[in-house]
């Protein structure tokens, strides 16, 4: 982490900057705090997300008594380094009103993807009767990986024929049949998603190398 709390515009703001934080994984926007030095400084030496509380007025670790800590991953100052922008995994709901966002605003995009990971992952605690994922996770990875075949086939076959909403439908099937499986080898979309990522770098590297 490379963030300088000295290059912070303290000063212009009183002493308090405005922390947006942001989940890593949906893109979801979690609350608005406010860090004062100490607070950031907790943050970065604790890693878990701290802010100065206004209404208490003190140091204020999100999550001290209801537990739902946020873990930091990454802090960046915004272009004129007057507002933070934090990136933490929740470990729970961060809003008091038991939702994930202070905004109750749903994962938007493909964020919604690694929502839906975390469905997936819920499941897996559930009823067979209740829920198709649990019985599908239930039946082990074998029965996942089959219909990521199934489901692939379909895909390739509403593509050859020319039918948008079918592929569209059966590409829906095949990512949610895929993070099934994924989740039954314990394998983290996160690090698929890494994988594409870094396959992109290293083609950019290539090209730069080449030209
Ligand atoms: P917590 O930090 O989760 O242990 O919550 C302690 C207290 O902080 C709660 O009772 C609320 O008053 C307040 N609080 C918790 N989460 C939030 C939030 N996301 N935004 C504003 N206030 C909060
Ligand atoms: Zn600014
Ligand atoms: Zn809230
Ligand atoms: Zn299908």
């Amino acid at each position: 982490m490379t963030l300088s709390i000295d290059s912070l515009a303290w000063d212009k703001m009183d002493g308090l900057l405005p922390a947006i934080v942001q989940d890593p994984a949906t893109g979801q926007v979690l609350m608005l705090g406010y860090m004062d030095r100490a607070a950031l400084a907790a943050t970065l030496d604790s890693g878990l997300v701290t802010f100065f509380s206004r209404s208490k007025n003190r140091l204020w670790r999100k999550g001290e008594t209801s537990g739902n800590v946020l873990k930091l991953v990454a802090v960046r100052a915004d272009c004129d380094s007057d507002a933070l922008l934090v990136s933490a995994q929740p470990q729970g709901p961060t809003c008091h009103t038991g939702t994930d966002s202070c905004f109750g605003t749903e994962p938007e995009g493909a964020g919604w993807l690694a929502a839906l990971e975390r469905i997936v992952a819920t499941r897996a605690a559930a009823s067979p009767q209740d829920s198709y994922t649990a019985r599908l996770l239930a039946d082990g990875p074998a029965k996942a990986a089959q219909k990521v075949g199934e489901e692939g086939v379909e895909v390739a076959l509403a593509a050859v024929s020319r039918d948008p909403e079918g592929l569209t439908e059966e590409a829906a099937d095949l990512l949610f049949h895929l993070l099934v499986t994924l989740r039954s080898r314990d394998v983290p979309l996160a690090s698929v998603i890494e994988r594409l990522a870094l396959r992109h770098k290293s083609m950019r590297t290539g090209e730069e190398q080449s030209a």
